[in-house]
């Protein structure tokens, strides 16, 4: 079955400067890398690229951006009937790095903040699985994860940023968050534990990512830990992005929950060995090589 995507589309520009700028100072920085992003866009990748059949809905502007925001998107055969171009600007986010790899992050928006409910496709048929972030607007998410809900799909959320509405979480089958957005939801304390705080507030199953210390996943019977794939890190963004991708698309295609989190895993550590978010992402068979 297949795997349907609301989320965000952008642009990001990357210059590699000699510093962040403080207030009112200029830096340089030699060419800026543009590239396709935004969560919604680069999970829908990794899931098309793991081989669920995958759509994405959310929206672009009808600017020359638009061609780089889909190029991703495109390649990995992703469905677009319901990515609507919109008079707003196609989301830019725009991303200084220092020569110590911190960085500053400005988003504009665009069109994803005019993404409505009204955009949301008019049926689910065909559709198992709802995956979700939180960077469009909230009446957006809860919207599609009502229809969701009463669709018989399952949903799965991806809440980050970490901000989540009180009537989401219950309408949630699958949460995964990172270690900083678990702490923000379920206050300190050890990790199982976290997660199953979150359990008892709607979800299903709560997925943990750990970086480099690989994931956690709870359900109501079992606690499943996984190490990361060990590999030689370039650079960890679109990590997360594609751990969500790859998890919901290899449930979609059928597989076990611990199979299919066991390739996440792994797809997302080959994602770290590259630079970039979208254009580091393997696809299934570079996965499948390193699961035997
Ligand atoms: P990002 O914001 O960088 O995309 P995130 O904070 O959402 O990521 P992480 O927990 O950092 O998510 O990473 C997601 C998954 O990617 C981890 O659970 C792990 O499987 C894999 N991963 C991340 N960093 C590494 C690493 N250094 N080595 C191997 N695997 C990694």
């Amino acid at each position: 079955m297949s795997v349907l995507v609301v989320g965000s589309v952008n642009v990001d520009i990357t210059v590699r400067a000699s510093a962040i700028p403080a207030p009112g100072e200029t830096v340089l920085g030699p060419a800026a890398q543009v590239s396709p992003g935004g969560k919604g866009a680069n999970q829908a990748v990794a899931a098309g690229l793991a081989g669920a059949p995958t759509a994405l809905c959310g929206a672009v502007g009808a600017d020359a951006f638009q061609e780089v925001a889909l190029r991703g998107l495109r390649r990995a055969g992703v469905a677009l009937s319901d990515l609507h171009r919109l008079a707003e600007a196609t989301g830019l986010a725009l991303i200084t790095v220092d020569p110590h790899g911190e960085n500053a992050i400005t988003v504009a928006s665009g069109a994803n903040a005019a993404v409505g409910p009204d955009h949301l496709p008019s049926t689910l048929a065909g559709i198992s699985h709802l995956l979700l972030q939180q960077e469009l607007p909230e009446a957006v998410t809860l919207a599609a994860a009502q229809q969701g809900r009463a669709a018989r799909v399952r949903v799965v959320l991806n809440a980050a940023p970490a901000r989540v509405h009180a009537d989401l979480l219950p309408l949630v089958h699958h949460l995964v968050v990172n270690e900083h957005e678990l702490e923000a939801m379920a206050g300190p304390g050890e990790h199982a534990a976290q997660a199953a705080r979150l359990l008892a507030r709607g979800p299903e199953v709560v997925t943990v990512t750990l970086g480099a210390r690989g994931h956690l996943t709870v359900t109501g019977s079992q606690t499943l830990t996984f190490p990361a794939l060990a590999v030689p890190v370039v650079d960890t963004t679109g990590a997360g992005d594609t751990f969500c991708g790859v998890m919901t698309a290899r449930l979609a295609l059928g597989e076990p929950l611990d199979r299919a989190l066991r390739a996440a895993g792994v797809a997302a550590a080959l994602t770290c060995t590259r630079p970039g978010a979208q254009d580091a992402m393997p696809d299934w068979a570079e996965v499948q090589a390193h699961l035997a």
